[in-house]
């Protein structure tokens, strides 16, 4: 299937490219304004505007962070905010030369006629329009996340194919208003199965999403992947060792995701900050020059770097430079992981 050829055709592979550079991976900052609540609850901070302003200049003026950052994902509120002196969030991070994206779905609904409980994206009316939108005030990529989960029977054919499909329109749309996709179809680890069970799962939804890419013609140079790692249910009695979670990644990966995808970058998906960071640097290690990897695998870390910072600023403005410094502390392992020198 031939992929479409988007006016924004030689920017998408650029900006692509430049996310996927190895030693750097991308910021997710665009939890939404219930999902930041969530963190704040945690450290007792109240979870108003400003405050969610002051916490993302923080992250954006970390110095020395662009070292091992090439992309920040926003919410669309974080997007259109400004620092306190009044210079704009997206202005600050372009000249640092990091890359401001957009997180443009608008959260999981309920999918109309499952019984199972299981969910779909929402945000694909008006797409078009808002990425143009984005676009204009400097957002060069998206993301777009779907969610599946792991059952006797789950994920069921319906959920599987409704998520893939909107995620292949996710993409086509964005690559028609110049913001690269990071297509990101999101296994949860919640239940009880084992790492082959999640193996199994991760190789059908990645097969499924990039079979609806194709339909799409989504140019695959022109996006990146957010996959899951392959891990055990947060449930399960097995336990899998680090290496063993790293090898069935690097499987799963190697089985669907096309060598044209310049860039994996993963969630973390609660895993601590220990685990995302080792689980990265053995895949990396493991690629040698005789079974070198095609694509760089990176992060994409929500959580996995941003919870030492959370912990250390506790929503104190005198905090700023140790959460800060925190910050930069998991950035860069997580640089070094992305080169397997850990
Ligand atoms: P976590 O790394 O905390 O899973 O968040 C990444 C993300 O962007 C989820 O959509």
């Amino acid at each position: 299937m031939a992929c479409f050829k988007s006016t924004y055709a030689d920017e998408l592979v650029a900006t692509a490219a430049a996310m996927s550079v190895p030693g750097k991976g991308v910021l997710a900052a665009d939890e939404s304004t219930g999902t930041i609540g969530k963190r704040f609850d945690g450290i007792g901070v109240e979870n108003v505007e400003e405050n969610r302003r002051a916490y993302r200049e923080l992250l954006f003026t970390t110095d020395g962070f662009e070292k091992y950052c090439s992309g920040v994902i926003m919410f669309e509120e974080t997007l259109f905010q400004s620092c306190k002196d009044g210079t704009a969030f997206v202005d600050l991070l372009k000249s640092k030369g990091i890359i401001p994206g957009i997180k443009v779905d608008k959260g999981v609904v309920p999918l109309p006629g499952n019984t199972r409980g299981e969910t779909t994206t929402s945000g694909l009316d008006g797409l078009g329009e808002r990425c143009a939108k984005y676009y204009a005030q400097g957002a060069r990529f998206a993301k777009w996340r779907a969610v599946l989960t792991i059952g006797d029977t789950l994920p069921s054919p319906q959920c599987l194919d409704d998520n893939a499909r909107c995620l292949a329109r996710y993409a086509a749309i964005c690559q028609q208003n110049g913001l690269v996709p990071i297509v990101e179809p999101e296994i949860l680890t919640d239940g009880a199965h084992g790492i082959d069970k999640c193996a199994e799962v991760t190789e059908r939804v990645l097969s499924c999403v990039f079979a609806h890419l194709a339909q799409h013609g989504v140019m695959l140079e022109g996006m990146i992947l957010k996959p899951n790692m392959v891990t055990p249910g947060a449930q399960s009695n097995a336990g899998a060792s680090r290496a063993e979670v790293a090898a069935a990644t690097v499987t799963a990966l190697r089985r669907t995701c096309p060598a044209a995808v310049p860039g994996v970058l993963f969630l973390s998906g609660g895993q601590s900050e220990e685990d995302a960071t080792a689980h990265l640097d053995l895949m990396n290690k493991a690629s040698s020059e005789a079974r070198k990897n095609p694509w760089t695998l990176s992060f994409s870390y929500g959580r996995a770097l941003q919870t030492s910072c959370l912990k250390a600023w506790l929503g104190n403005e005198s905090n700023v430079a140790a959460a800060q410094a925190a910050l930069l502390r998991v950035s860069e392992a997580n640089s070094k992981a992305s080169l397997g020198q850990c």
